[in-house]
């Protein structure tokens, strides 16, 4: 028999729309699909709680997918390096296909392994998947990596059209006989205490769902995405942010039934029309998250460091157990912000205007650091996004390119009464809203914004931005 290629799956558990599985069938060789629980390579970040939930129905979910075109998944666990060395012993592989990354830990980990692999006589290739516009196609006339998201974006609608999602191929053979380990035995689901009920009743990943989510959003949601988008009481968003995190569903599938459907509507209709205005705002939000990426790739420390050098020397408040507890469990007496983080909490899922409003209230209001704010998202989104998350921060913080300005700081009750003006979302997440056991509030929103204010003042902000770090791929 000849070589089997290998399938390493990462970020991209799906079978539609994959080059690497895609580019593997093509060669025709038996296939051998790998996934690596990779918690041993220096500098990945480890996953947090929620999604190491979310990993493990995704696996099952990909194994079911391969197990229709006839192939199956082999799980590893260990330093990708070493897994993939065996691997390929193991199969007498002559190929390994991959899906890029763009985190520089896991860009030195790819390239590393590609490096041995071509250096072994094997045929090491990587494709475009997630991403439609990779970081080093996207630059200034400068040759420079964008800072402000609106040129970015129209350097990316002036770019070709994103290219068309692939075919699933199912005249692939497996190769079998590579051993693998137990999904069971990687204990990624919570056990005491199962704190994932709420995650269990709100989601199922895979990709199946995925598109189906994209669908019924188009034809029931788009037409008011517009009007609704901020409020979050409304199903008014597609829900595919985790989807997309762990490339269950690809952003060229996204773009690409959005653009049909939108061909599909007449826009003489006032509905049409508002659909066709909600599929451009939809798809502006999917820029977004290239542009995270963008900076991610181009300033890998955007994870960990101020992107306003400025903000280094700015005077955080201590985050003690009681503050910290108070905003995490939902209990700080605010009743918009402590409806997110129990909505948070329970769901793994937080609508983004009540995001704004939690992170604005930590960073300013508490004037604790974003990093802090980080970290916890980290933990308990089913999205936690290596990019978005720390993009996303920073921007509320004040601290990041084309960030909000530190001053606007969010009224959460101001905020409550535009975007949840019968205070069903506070309701539904604050049933106890008026119950004597409800805490009063933590702070005094006029006078910790003042304080705020006062802190923001007492930096200096002439301090230039940090130079772009990312080398290309
Ligand atoms: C403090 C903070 C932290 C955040 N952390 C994350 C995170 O870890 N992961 C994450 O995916 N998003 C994050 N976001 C962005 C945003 O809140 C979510 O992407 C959005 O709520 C997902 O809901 P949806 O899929 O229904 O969005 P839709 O409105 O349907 O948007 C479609 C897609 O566009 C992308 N998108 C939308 N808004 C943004 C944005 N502001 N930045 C980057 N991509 C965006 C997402 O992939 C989303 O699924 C964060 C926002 C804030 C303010």
């Amino acid at each position: 028999m000849s070589a089997p290629s290998i399938v390493w799956f990462r970020d991209d558990l799906r079978v539609a729309d994959n080059p690497a599985l895609h580019e593997a069938a093509q060669r025709g060789e038996p296939v051998v699909c790998l996934y690596i629980l990779d918690d041993a390579s220096s500098g990945l970040r480890p996953l947090g709680g929620a999604a190491r939930w979310w990993l493990h129905h995704s696996l099952e979910s990909l194994g079911s997918s391969l197990r229709d075109i006839g192939l199956e998944l082999t799980l590893r666990r260990g330093a990708a390096a070493d897994v993939i060395d065996s691997v390929v012993a193991d199969a007498g592989a002559g190929a390994v296909f991959w899906n890029r990354r763009y985190g520089e830990a896991e860009r030195t980990v790819d390239a590393g392994i590609k490096a041995a692999l071509r250096a072994a006589g094997v045929e090491a290739r990587s494709s475009q998947a997630s991403l439609m516009f990779e970081p080093w196609t996207v630059l200034t006339g400068q040759g420079a990596p964008y800072r402000v998201f609106t040129p970015f974006y129209r350097s990316c609608l002036a770019q070709p059209e994103p290219r068309h999602p692939l075919p699933v191929d199912d005249d692939v053979t497996a190769f079998t006989g590579v051993a693998g380990d137990d999904l069971a035995d990687w204990n990624l689901l919570p056990t005491t205490p199962d704190w994932a009920g709420g995650l269990r009743e709100a989601w199922t990943p895979g990709e199946k769902t995925a598109l189906e989510r994209l669908r019924a959003f188009l034809a029931d949601e788009l037409s008011s995405y517009v009007a609704e988008q901020d409020l979050p009481a409304q199903d008014a968003t597609s829900g595919l942010s985790p989807y997309l995190r762990w490339g269950e569903i690809s952003p060229f599938q996204v773009w690409h039934e959005t653009r049909s459907f939108v061909a599909s509507l007449d826009r003489r209709t006032s509905e049409g029309a508002r659909a066709a205005d909600g599929a451009s705002a939809f798809l502006r939000q999917l820029v977004w998250r290239e542009f995270s990426y963008h900076l991610l790739f181009h300033w890998p420390q955007i994870t960990h460091s101020n992107m306003r050098p400025a903000f280094d020397d700015f005077p955080w408040a201590e985050p003690t157990d009681v503050v910290m507890e108070a905003w995490q469990m939902g209990r700080t007496g605010i009743p918009l912000v402590d409806a997110g983080m129990r909505e948070l909490w329970q769901t793994g899922i937080m609508h983004n205007r009540v995001r704004m409003v939690v992170a604005s209230f930590l960073v300013k209001n508490l004037r604790i650091d974003w990093r802090e704010g980080e970290r916890w998202f980290w933990d308990t989104l089913v999205d936690a996004d290596p990019a978005a998350n720390a993009v996303n921060w920073q921007w509320v913080a004040g601290s990041g390119v084309d960030a909000a300005p530190y001053f606007r700081v969010f009224n959460p009750e101001l905020q409550a009464s535009k975007f949840d003006p019968h205070r069903e979302y506070i309701r539904r997440f604050v049933p106890d809203i008026d119950a004597e056991t409800y805490p009063p509030p933590l702070v005094d929103l006029k006078e910790s914004r003042k304080a705020a204010l006062d802190a923001y003042a007492s930096i200096s902000k002439d301090r230039a931005l940090g130079e772009p770090g990312g080398s290309g791929d």
